[in-house]
């Protein structure tokens, strides 16, 4: 098998984890590459690997909701999709990724098995049934949210102008890949270009600038979009809301600040390695441990924390 390049890059949720803590971003960037290639936990990397995939209850609900949204666009673009049918591949998925969870099958197969960080660490009582249930209801809820929404109405009326449907996507600022992976995009009536994102989770300030960056991607690989042909919207599924906030049109300047802010923080991610050129971290003592308190957040939700704390 070809050797896999540890390329430089950046996204969101890596800044996420730079900001969180900087042991936990050298851990799941650097730590645990080549991972999939040991065999046994005894081996370091493998380890760091397996609990790099870990995920945990909130997490796992927002990648199922996810999974049920592309699900249902998807078929939804050959035939009219009933909501119990979404109902049932939810109650399915979770329960089988449970089964998963509760073995902990992340250990032999960690990219095709979901466990759960509650699971792996024994939390008391996490494996109760009731959690599974009320979770597969939680989930199937924010979907029942969204089919009655207008906007879904709208969606289902306008398929012709839909654009894509939870895609990955690259593009480029000073010459590092700029992950983006939107959830939705399609025109309106009046917009050329929507950028839809589903959140499962609550309203956060920094939501907003992920979608600024989906901005940025559609205004670089698209010739003939302008700044005002661009619109981006949070559909906050949880709250039920029918009346879904579509943020005001971009303008030139409000994309160059993004654009700078995402240049600042790449000079930043550059100061953390040896060798830029073949991104080699820093020794790991250069990436400090946020808290020396297992109990204390961020830590006590970490996939790594066995690792840092024992
Ligand atoms: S357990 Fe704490 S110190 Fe260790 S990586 Fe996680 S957040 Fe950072």
């Amino acid at each position: 098998m070809k050797k896999l390049k540890n390329k430089l890059s950046w996204s969101s949720s890596r800044q996420g984890k730079i900001d969180n803590c900087l042991r936990l971003y050298y851990l799941h960037h650097y730590g645990s590459w080549e991972g999939w290639l040991g065999e046994s936990m005894a081996d370091p990397k493998r380890r760091l690997y397996v609990l790099k995939n870990l995920t945990n209850q909130w997490g796992w609900k927002g990648i199922v909701f996810h999974d049920a949204m592309e699900h249902f666009l998807k078929a939804s673009q050959h035939e009219v999709i009933p909501k119990n049918r979404i109902f049932a591949w939810i109650n399915k998925t979770m329960r089988k990724q449970w089964t998963q969870s509760l073995k902990k099958s992340i250990r032999n197969d960690p990219k095709n098995n979901v466990t759960l960080e509650e699971h792996w660490n024994g939390r008391n009582g996490f494996d109760s049934v009731d959690y599974r249930d009320q979770f597969i209801e939680e989930v199937q809820q924010w979907f029942h949210n969204f089919y009655f929404s207008n906007m879904c109405h709208a969606m289902l009326d306008r398929k012709a102008q839909w654009k894509s449907i939870e895609q990955m996507n690259t593009f480029m600022i000073d010459k590092v890949d700029i992950w983006v992976k939107m959830d939705f995009v399609w025109a309106s009536e009046k917009v050329p270009y929507l950028i839809v994102d589903w959140k499962t989770g609550k309203r956060k300030k920094a939501d907003k600038n992920q979608l600024a960056l989906y901005a940025l991607y559609a205004l670089d690989t698209h010739d003939d979009l302008t700044p005002k042909d661009i619109r981006v919207m949070d559909v906050y599924v949880k709250e039920g809301s029918n009346e879904y906030e579509q943020y005001p049109r971009f303008i030139t300047t409000s994309l160059s600040k993004v654009r700078f802010d995402v240049k600042k923080k790449i000079i930043h991610m550059k100061t953390l390695l040896l060798d830029v050129e073949n991104n080699v971290p820093k020794t790991i003592e250069e990436f400090p441990m946020v808290s020396t308190t297992a109990s204390a957040p961020p830590c006590r939700w970490c996939k790594f924390k066995e690792v840092c704390h024992g």
